[in-house]
C-alpha cells in the first residue's frame, strides 16, 4: 500500500510502498479516506528536538483520520466490516491506575499513532477495536478525519463552566477556531478571540467570535466586556509565553485557565501574583477524555449547533504532502486535509 513515511532521522517525509498492516484478534483494519495534517506532523517533518527524542524512524506518520472498516479480528464484536469510523489515536494500556479510574487520557503508557507507532497517512491502518469511534451517517469523512483536534477543543472548553460565561480564547489555530464554535454552542455569553494573524482572525469571526482581535487589542476589549473584572474562563490555545501571561492577567479573580497550548521552552511564571492571589484554577489539557469527550463531540455535531466545516481551508492528495506541510507553516491555514482514498 502507499504510505507517507518518516524514513530516517532528519527532515522530510517520503511517499512509498509499505507492507499492509496485519491485525491482531482484538484489532480492526481501516481503509483510510481522509486524514488531518497538524502541527505535530510538522515537528516530525522538520525533525526538531522534540521529534528526534521521541520518534524512532522508519514509521508511517499521521494521527487524525476517518475511513471504512475493511477487516475485523476474531475477538471483535462491536465493529464490523463496512462501518464508517474514526478512532482515538492515543492507545492506552487499559490496566493502570489512571485507565481504571476514568483518566485514560493521562495513561502513562500511552502510545500515539503516527508518533510512537505506524499512523494513518496510508491506505490502511490497524487499530485496537476499543479505540474505534463510529461516525453518524451524516458526518462526512472530512469532519470524521478531524475528530482528534476537534476533541482537543471540546475537552478544553467543556471541562470549564461555559454556559453564560465570558470567555477569552488566546490563539486561533484550528483548535482555537473549533473552540470558538463550541463555546458559542455551549452558551457562552461572550467569546473574545485573539491571534496575530489576520486570516485566522477572519476565520474566528466566521466561527462566531464576538470579538476577534490582536494581542495588543485584547486587554481593553476584555476589560470593557467584563466591567473591568476579567473573563470567567480563558482557553489558552497558542502556547506562546506572552499569551500565557495575558491569560493569567485577564482571567478574573477566582476564574479558570484551561491550558492546551504547548510552549516550546520553559516559561517563567510569578506564582504569587499570576496564580495564588488571584485564586484561579488551572487545568492542563491532554488529548481527549476517553470517552466523555467523544460522546459530547458527537452530540454537539448531531445538534447542528456546532459546525466545524469553515475551519477546513486546504485539501491535498498524498503526493502533495510537502505542500500540505508548507500550507501549515505559512501560519494562516485553517485545517489541512489529506485526501487518501
Ligand atoms: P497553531 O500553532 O496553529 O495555533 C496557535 C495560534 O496561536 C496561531 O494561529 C498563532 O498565530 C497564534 N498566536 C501566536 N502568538 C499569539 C499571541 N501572542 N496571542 C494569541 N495568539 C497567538 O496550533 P493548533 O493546532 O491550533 O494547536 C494549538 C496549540 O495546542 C499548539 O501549541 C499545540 O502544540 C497544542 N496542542 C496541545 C494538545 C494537548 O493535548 N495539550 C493537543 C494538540 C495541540
Ligand atoms: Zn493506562
Amino acid at each position: 500500500m502507499k504510505a507517507i513515511v518518516k524514513e530516517a532521522a532528519g527532515p522530510g517525509f517520503v511517499l512509498r510502498d509499505v507492507v499492509e498492516p496485519r491485525i491482531r484478534d482484538d484489532e480492526v483494519l481501516i481503509r483510510v479516506r481522509r486524514a488531518g495534517v497538524c502541527g505535530t506532523d510538522v515537528h516530525i517533518y522538520d525533525w526538531d528536538a522534540w521529534a528526534s527524542h521521541r520518534c524512532k524512524p522508519p514509521f508511517v506518520v499521521g494521527h487524525e483520520f476517518a475511513g471504512d472498516v475493511a477487516e475485523v479480528g476474531r475477538l471483535v464484536t462491536a465493529v464490523k466490516r463496512g462501518d464508517r469510523v474514526t478512532a482515538e489515536g492515543h492507545i492506552v494500556d487499559g490496566r493502570c491506575l489512571l485507565c481504571r479510574t476514568g483518566n485514560a487520557h493521562v495513561c502513562p503508557y500511552t502510545r500515539i499513532i503516527g508518533v510512537d507507532r505506524d499512523g494513518c497517512f496510508a491506505e490502511y491502518i490497524s487499530m485496537p477495536a476499543t479505540n474505534v469511534w463510529h461516525l453518524d451517517d451524516n458526518i462526512g469523512y472530512e469532519v470524521g478525519g478531524i475528530h482528534d483536534p476537534m476533541g482537543n477543543a471540546f475537552h478544553t472548553a467543556l471541562t470549564a463552566d461555559i454556559p453564560g460565561a465570558t470567555v477569552l480564547i488566546t490563539g486561533c489555530g484550528p483548535i482555537g477556531l473549533f473552540a470558538i464554535g463550541i463555546c458559542r454552542a455551549a452558551g457562552a455569553s461572550r467569546v473574545i478571540a485573539s491571534d496575530i494573524n489576520d486570516k485566522r482572525l477572519e476565520l474566528a469571526r466566521t466561527m462566531g467570535a464576538h470579538n476577534a482581535v490582536t494581542p495588543e487589542e485584547v486587554e481593553p476589549v476584555v476589560k470593557g466586556a467584563t466591567e473591568g473584572l476579567g473573563v470567567d474562563v480563558v482557553l489558552e490555545m497558542s502556547g506562546v509565553p506572552s499569551a500565557i501571561h495575558q491569560a493569567f492577567a485577564l482571567v478574573r479573580v477566582g476564574g479558570r485557565v484551561q491550558m492546551l497550548g504547548i510552549p516550546a521552552r520553559p516559561v517563567e511564571v510569578d506564582f504569587s501574583s499570576e496564580i495564588i492571589f488571584k485564586g484561579i484554577t488551572i487545568y492542563g489539557v491532554v488529548g481527549r477524555r476517553m470517552y466523555n469527550t467523544w460522546h459530547q463531540m458527537t452530540r454537539f455535531l448531531r445538534s447542528g449547533e456546532f459546525d466545524p466545516t469553515p475551519v477546513i481551508t486546504h485539501r491535498f492528495p498524498m503526493s502533495e504532502i510537502d505542500d500540505a506541510i508548507r500550507a501549515i507553516k505559512a501560519g494562516d491555514a485553517g485545517k489541512v486535509i489529506l485526501e487518501i482514498g
